[in-house]
């Protein structure tokens, strides 16, 4: 990883019995620029010989707001990622990252006034989260609505925050709990589904109804369920941002001859040679052949693979985490990327 930085674990909140915030203090000479919703793709140990493990994790700080550079880890049963961060990380340690990166971003305009509707359930209120503190302290005129599903109250990570934040915005920030398994007769019971977002929405105070932005992030069926109710509502498609942590539905691979395409990959000083049969995207060939390049979410988010094309063409799906200039530059990602010529050349950085 020699784009890699390295980060100082500074310190480690607790934030629900199976989630934690962790703090990482900024390098002085290369502090990481970030906007509101994107990611860091991290590089930790996953045992101790040595094995590593990358990762996408949502940055729960807000720039401009919050002294430190922060992630929020849920940990997930059997992870090896998550539970390392969540269980055995201490102040102190190092962590390695690629940098920011995602294209769900929030960027406050002061003197703007929208309604913000963030939808989140879960770890997917990491990226909700440092959006709804962006607008509430950078967009004053703006209102924000926060609709966050969990299993019960014990489980709502940010629970706190959320409760201070609405002492200190109460004319501008609103927020529906949802509880699959509520533990008191006052709490709402439910799940995210079509029909209750639809509800909810309906209940929300209308607010600046011409200029309304949706923010959704969490498991995909949740997601299916938010698109649905907001399609429902006639909710323009462009006003609504969506992220996801597991990896989208493949999608159809595009269409190249049924020859398999000849990848020369050059890694770490070393140059190695696999063939890509058709349909095989570049990462599941490297993978095939025994070659181990970095990858985090195979589905073009966490740009953990990415490469730089030195010769032939290499086609994606449209919806990735590169930039149009990183585009420019000739970037591709191999969890997502199909060599389109005979002879493709990649070097990884
Ligand atoms: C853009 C992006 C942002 C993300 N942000 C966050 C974040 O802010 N906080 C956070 O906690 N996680 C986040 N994730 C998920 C995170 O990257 C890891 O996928 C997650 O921590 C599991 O990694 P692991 O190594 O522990 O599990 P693995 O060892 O990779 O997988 C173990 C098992 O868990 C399943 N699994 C993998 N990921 C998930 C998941 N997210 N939910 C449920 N089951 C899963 C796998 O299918 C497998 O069966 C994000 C992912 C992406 C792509």
């Amino acid at each position: 990883m020699n784009r890699a930085l390295t980060l100082k674990v500074a310190s480690i909140e607790r934030e629900t019995e199976d989630a934690v915030t962790i703090h990482l203090k900024q390098p002085l000479l290369r502090k990481i620029r970030y906007t509101a919703g994107q990611y860091l793709t991290l590089e930790v140990d996953v045992d101790d010989q040595g094995a590593k493990g990358c990762r996408a994790y949502s940055i729960s700080s807000t720039p401009g707001l919050d002294k430190t550079l922060s992630i929020t880890v849920k940990r997930v049963a059997g992870g090896k990622v998550s539970n390392r961060l969540v269980q055995q990380l201490a102040k102190g340690d190092a962590v390695q990252t690629l940098g920011a990166h995602g294209r769900f971003t929030f960027a406050p305009q002061p003197g703007n006034r929208r309604h913000l509707v963030l939808f989140a359930a879960g770890s997917g209120i990491t990226p909700i989260f440092s959006i709804l503190k962006s607008a509430l302290h950078f967009e004053q005129d703006s209102h924000v609505s926060l609709i966050y599903g969990n299993r019960n109250s014990d489980s709502v990570i940010f629970r706190d925050k959320l409760e201070q934040l609405q002492r200190t915005f109460a004319d501008r920030l609103h927020v529906v709990h949802v509880l699959s398994q509520p533990t008191s007769l006052s709490q709402q019971g439910g799940r995210l589904t079509q029909r209750r977002v639809t509800e909810i929405m309906r209940t929300l105070p209308t607010r600046d109804a011409g200029n309304t932005e949706f923010y959704a992030c969490g498991p995909s069926g949740m997601m299916e369920e938010v698109t649905g109710a907001l399609e429902t509502l006639g909710v323009d498609p462009e006003s609504v941002h969506m992220e996801s942590f597991t990896p989208a539905k493949s999608t159809q691979p595009p269409q190249s001859s049924n020859q398999p395409k000849r990848v020369q990959l050059l890694m770490q000083g070393q140059e190695f040679s696999f063939a890509v049969p058709a349909g095989q995207t570049i990462l599941e060939a490297a993978l095939a052949s025994g070659v181990q390049p970095p990858f985090s979410c195979r589905s073009g988010f966490c740009t953990a693979c990415v490469c730089t094309k030195l010769a032939g063409d290499v086609e994606m799906r449209e919806d990735h985490g590169l930039s149009s200039a990183e585009l420019k530059m000739g970037h591709a990602l191999m969890c997502i990327g199909y060599p389109m010529t005979d002879e493709v050349r990649l070097q990884v950085e």
